[in-house]
């Protein structure tokens, strides 16, 4: 499979090539040339394999000319084994018609893992055989840090940076980027906010004689190995409700789009989705431009929903690309005119994108309301962001086709809005209760380039 930019003027990778890199060279983000087709006795035969192997089959024809099939399979097993569940992404039901699909089962408790685990696998294969190491150096506001961070650690052909905002994450969040005792583990607590540590990494990047020096890898959320592994759990959803034979609907709460456009790939792949239903909290910038109201950047406000407080949903590119019939110059356009603010959509790219996509906005009571009444009455304690979910699935359920709400966090994770929504304090699972005692690790550290710069040189292995 080679792969291509949504801006049309990067040259052709192949799977590890496009993973190593991530952005490409046009600013824009690497897609399949062609998006592979499941037969529906393909799909059939899903049902009832373990997630595993539906991982391998799901995946094999993104990554093949890359990776041998069992080296491949090797890596799926090494990538889950460290989850809390048997099933990996177990399937629970609310009501008649509406399921949690529970993706918290990883190493920090948010479906990241899910993709994280799997490129930490990915990337110390690929760097073995070609003899080389990087330094992966990321920016988080809370989820994505500590998921890279259980995904690298201990890995010999990297090391990890994490710069998150000094005393703007969660304890949880903090505790899971500062207790892992590898040494090629680096926590960075910034004297700033998540702005200013993604204003710093997009420098670095920018900094080509550090870029080269350190060899520097990034794993955000654009990288199409992250996206690729997330496609996995919409089929093994799906077949358990009864796919092909039956059409079934997802609801995404979404941030930067990665999550819903996987979902987005498994239709096109022969899935039968109905819809695919974005819910975004009061940053609603998705949801608006799905009503019809263009694609224009707001402030970033504050929620109880932190990891969807995003302006600019980076992995909407890729959707816009194929909206735009694959257009990578009306795409590099677009991006242009985004740089001063927004854009709108052309009528045909808007007919694409409701062909597949729905929408719906969640105020910060409406999510409360929600978490209490889920507990009420379907017995589940759930996370803000699932919540969100659940409630614009309520709005957008059909009759005839079962609804899956996707459960992208463990509401051990954020403890305060849970409590302060239902009264109950939710406990973190057993395998880790022991967090608050774990010793923390972290450097405090001033937001300037050349500090950050000189600290991540000075601490690289040799
Ligand atoms: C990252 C994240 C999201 C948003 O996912 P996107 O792929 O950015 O749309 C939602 N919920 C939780 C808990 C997350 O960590």
């Amino acid at each position: 499979m080679k792969y291509i930019s949504t801006r049309g003027q990067a040259p052709e990778l192949t799977f590890e090539e496009a993973m190593l890199t991530g952005l490409a060279r046009d600013g824009g983000l690497y897609l399949p040339a062609e998006i592979p087709v499941m037969s529906q006795d393909e799909i059939a035969a899903l049902a009832g394999l373990p997630y595993e192997e539906i991982a391998f089959r799901v995946m094999w024809p993104y990554v093949s000319g890359s990776f041998a099939e069992d080296e491949f399979k090797a890596i799926i097993a090494r990538a889950y084994e460290g989850f809390g569940h048997d099933a990996r992404a177990p399937l629970k039901q609310l009501n008649e018609n509406h399921f949690l699909l529970e993706l918290f089962h990883g190493p920090t408790l948010a479906f990241k893992d899910f993709a994280m685990q799997l490129i930490g696998q990915l990337f110390q294969v690929a760097l073995k055989r070609r003899g080389d190491r990087v330094t992966i150096v990321g920016a988080t506001s809370g989820d994505t840090g500590s998921a890279a961070i259980e995904a690298f650690r201990g890995l010999d052909a990297v090391d990890v940076f994490i710069l998150f905002p000094h005393g703007r994450v969660s304890e949880v969040q903090r505790r899971q980027m500062t207790t892992p005792a590898d040494s090629n583990v680096h926590a960075l607590a910034v004297d700033g906010d998540f702005d200013d540590c993604q204003a710093a990494l997009k420098d670095m990047f920018n900094d080509f004689d550090f870029r080269d020096g350190v060899k520097l890898a990034g794993v955000n959320s654009i990288n199409f190995a992250r996206v690729l592994a997330q496609i996995v759990y919409y089929f093994s959803a799906a077949v358990s409700l009864g796919a092909p034979h039956r059409k079934v609907s997802f609801t995404v709460p979404t941030g930067n789009f990665g999550d819903i456009f996987a979902g987005y790939l498994a239709k096109r792949m022969g899935l039968p989705i109905d819809r695919l239903v974005v819910a975004t909290n009061q940053n609603d910038i998705l949801h608006r431009c799905l009503s019809g109201e263009g694609y224009f950047k707001g402030d970033t406000i504050p929620s109880i929903s932190p990891s969807m407080d995003i302006q600019v949903s980076s992995n909407f590119e890729r959707a816009l690309y194929y909206a735009y019939g694959e257009d990578g110059s009306a795409v590099a356009q677009l991006m242009d005119e985004l740089k001063t603010g927004g854009f709108n959509v052309s009528q045909g790219a808007m007919e694409a994108l409701r062909e597949s996509f729905d929408s719906g906005r969640v105020s910060e009571d409406e999510t409360l309301e929600t978490i209490k009444h889920t507990l009420a009455h379907s017995a589940e304690l759930v996370c803000p962001h699932t919540a969100v979910g659940i409630k614009v699935a309520e709005e957008h359920r059909a009759e005839d086709v079962p609804m899956i709400t996707l459960a992208t966090a463990h509401p051990a994770k954020f403890p305060a809005a849970v409590e302060k929504a239902s009264g109950e304090h939710p406990p973190l699972p057993s395998r880790m209760s022991d967090l608050y005692e774990r010793p923390e690790r972290v450097t405090r550290i001033a937001n300037n380039l050349g500090t950050l710069e000189d600290h991540i040189r000075r601490h690289i292995a040799e």
